[in-house]
């Protein structure tokens, strides 16, 4: 078997439908929770949009984070019927779903995913030790406080939370689970998307239905396509292979074994701190050294904490304080702030963290990276640095030669090589991170394949649309990764950007469709590689996946709050509509430019969102 039949190998065992429900382990539950199942009926559409007000449009909210309002349907139009499918119920399809109750009329939505169960990557990543790296609180719903039993959530925890928010908001009323989507097909001729979806009856035996709708929403996530190493030999290792993601904790068992990680992002980081204590000896291979942080001083929560949290005012202010927090470290990633300021948090911070915590000055260099913080996604753990200087633990950063029956082989500093006896190797090699989604094949105008068009690297506008494919938008697209601020809040924006085209389709029923301008994502791409390529760390070449080989990066070129305000509202004159022939008679489409239709959209109170490389960096 070759490397590539390896990674085939792991994609086979990815299919679809073959992860079971999880494992959930039992710890000290929030007291939020229902704990009866006539608490979770009394909880089941608790959240009713007829019985109460607008949970995301809270005004103090929308102003401190710069959230664009709900879309206004003009009086006396009637919005005419829409049919949206959403492909994902991980966080971003679940937000989409739930906004979509209070915000859009005559639209029927279908969400399909392919597991058997919400959540995406907290349903899939069950590790030990992972949890998220932002506090619990940021990772929350605004409107929808928890109390989290610990101050950066374990991946059970989230899940949970994702369930009682699943529930309260009646989700389930939207979704199709195991239904992964294979095909997605733009019909020019009818204006239609045809989505294709993979069904498997009780006998297991699978068929594809094919769905209409006006506008398909991508929800598929950007971290939920494991990438093994390019190492030979991987194939022949005859101990347990796994892959971060594909944990289980009833077949991975770690205690009294030899365990080999690979890799030291988030994840490798995490695992080699939780298991260390419980295995016969841990070897960490880490190509590259990475920095490390601390988490802030609330990572164990006290119960009057827990209470406050619970409280909707208090809740409120800690994820105003964290935002705002947030925003104020975005100079860290920026480059003419970043030797400086940078500097100064790795000397203070980082750097004083490293040398209080590993005491061997030669293991200490070791660690020491070369290259910037943040120009990798910034890791915190506070297990690492003692669980690595266990005398059962070994930091090695010697280069692999290849993977053998019985371990792996290392070539020493001094030339000579040796083989490394493991029972177990972790694969914390993290994600092929191209937005090209392994299931299914995306075909927009005249039949070109995304897949082809990304080649090298994703090209959108603005995250949310790509040219050549018209009504179809994006959750999470391409240049979205937030360093340093609530993807909560950023999901929302684009999901309400994205209301803002179905509203607009929904009141114009001449137009069938909304396509971005070629122009328009170029502009975009170019100002935002250049700005990026100038002004942040991300220009370095440290191996993180924020940039391609190609040298293409896909963070977001500013602050969150500059992305905030940059799809605040839609300018028509980037898009080309597609006008039917007749009336409202479904038939071939006429592209024509928005010129015209954009003053009437536009009010003075709409903030032009026009991208300039000033206005790119002025913000925070
Ligand atoms: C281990 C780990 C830790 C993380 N920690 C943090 C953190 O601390 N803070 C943070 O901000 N972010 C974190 N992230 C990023 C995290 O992915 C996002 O915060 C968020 O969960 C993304 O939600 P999503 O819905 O966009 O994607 P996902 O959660 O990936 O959900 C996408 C869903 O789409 C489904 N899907 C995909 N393709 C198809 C198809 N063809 N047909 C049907 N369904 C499909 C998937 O099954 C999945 O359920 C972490 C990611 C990982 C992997």
């Amino acid at each position: 078997m070759s490397i590539a039949t390896a990674q085939e190998a792991l994609n086979l065992q990815l299919k679809p439908q073959s992860r079971s429900l999880p494992d959930l382990p039992q710890r000290d539950l929030p007291r939020t929770l229902p704990t009866t199942d006539a608490q979770w009926r009394a909880l089941e559409g608790a959240a009713n949009p007829q019985t109460r007000p607008d949970p995301f449009g809270n005004a103090t909210d929308r102003e401190i984070f710069g959230l664009s309002p709900p879309p206004v349907y003009p009086s006396g139009v009637t919005p005419r019927p829409l049919d949206v499918v959403v492909i994902g119920c991980g966080l971003s399809g679940m937000t989409f779903s739930m906004m979509s109750r209070w915000r859009l009329n005559n639209v029927r939505l279908r969400i399909f995913e392919k597991n058997p169960t919400f959540g995406g990557t907290w349903f899939e990543n069950r590790y030990p030790g992972c949890r998220c790296d932002v506090p619990s609180v940021l990772y929350s719903f605004r409107f929808e406080p928890f109390d989290w039993t610990e101050g950066y959530a374990q991946w059970d925890e989230i899940f949970r939370y994702f369930s009682y928010v699943f529930h309260k908001y009646r989700v389930s009323d939207h979704v199709e689970f195991s239904s992964p989507v294979v095909g997605v097909t733009w019909n020019e001729a009818q204006g239609k998307w045809t989505v294709e979806v993979e069904k498997t009856d009780e006998k297991g035996g699978k068929h594809v239905t094919e769905e209409k709708c006006d506008v398909v929403i991508n929800a598929q996530g950007l971290l939920n396509r494991p990438k093994l190493p390019s190492i030979p030999g991987l194939e022949s290792f005859q101990g347990h292979l796994v892959h971060s993601s594909q944990w289980d904790s009833r077949t991975c068992i770690v205690e009294g074994k030899r365990v080999g990680v690979i890799g030291n992002g988030s994840t490798g980081i995490q695992i080699a701190g939780d298991i260390a204590k419980r295995v016969a000896r841990m070897d960490h291979f880490c190509k590259t050294p990475t920095w490390v942080a601390p988490y802030a001083s609330n990572f164990s929560v006290t119960a009057s904490y827990r209470d406050q949290m619970l409280d909707p005012t208090t809740h409120a202010e800690s994820y105003r304080n964290a935002w705002v927090r947030g925003e104020k470290t975005w100079v860290w990633w920026t480059r003419p702030n970043w030797d400086r300021d940078a500097d100064r948090y790795q000397a203070t911070l980082l750097n004083k963290y490293l040398a209080e915590s590993v005491s061997d000055p030669q293991l200490r260099a070791k660690m020491t990276p070369g290259h910037g913080w943040g120009c990798r996604r910034p890791i915190m753990s506070n297990n690492y640095y003692s669980a690595i200087q266990l005398p059962t633990s070994h930091y090695i950063n010697d280069p692999i030669v290849r993977i053998t029956p019985r371990g792996i082989l290392v070539c020493r500093a001094d030339g000579t090589e040796e083989e490394r006896e493991l029972d177990m190797i972790v694969c914390a090699t993290g994600f092929a991170v191209n937005w090209v989604n392994r299931f299914m094949s995306v075909r927009g105008k005249g039949g070109v394949l995304l897949a082809d068009l990304w080649k090298s690297h994703p090209v959108a506008y603005r995250t949310v649309a790509v040219h050549g494919f018209p009504n179809y938008f994006w959750v999470a697209g391409p240049n979205t990764p937030p360093t340093h601020n609530s993807v909560h809040i950023l999901f929302e924006q684009q999901i309400n950007y994205i209301f803002q085209c179905i509203v607009f389709l929904q009141t114009n029923p001449s137009i069938e469709a909304l396509d971005v301008k070629e122009s328009a994502q170029k502009e975009f791409s170019d100002v935002a590689q250049e700005w990026l390529n100038k002004y942040t760390v991300w220009n370095e070449n440290c191996g993180g996946w924020y940039r391609y080989e190609t040298g293409y990066i896909v963070q977001w070129p500013g602050s969150a709050t500059h992305m905030m305000e940059s799809l605040h509202t839609p300018n028509w004159d980037h898009y080309e509509l597609s006008i039917r022939q007749e009336g409202d008679t479904p038939g071939p489409a006429t592209p024509m430019s928005a010129t015209g239709w954009h003053d009437r959209w536009r009010s003075k109170k709409n903030r032009d969102p026009t991208l300039s490389p000033t206005m790119l960096g002025a913000k925070i």
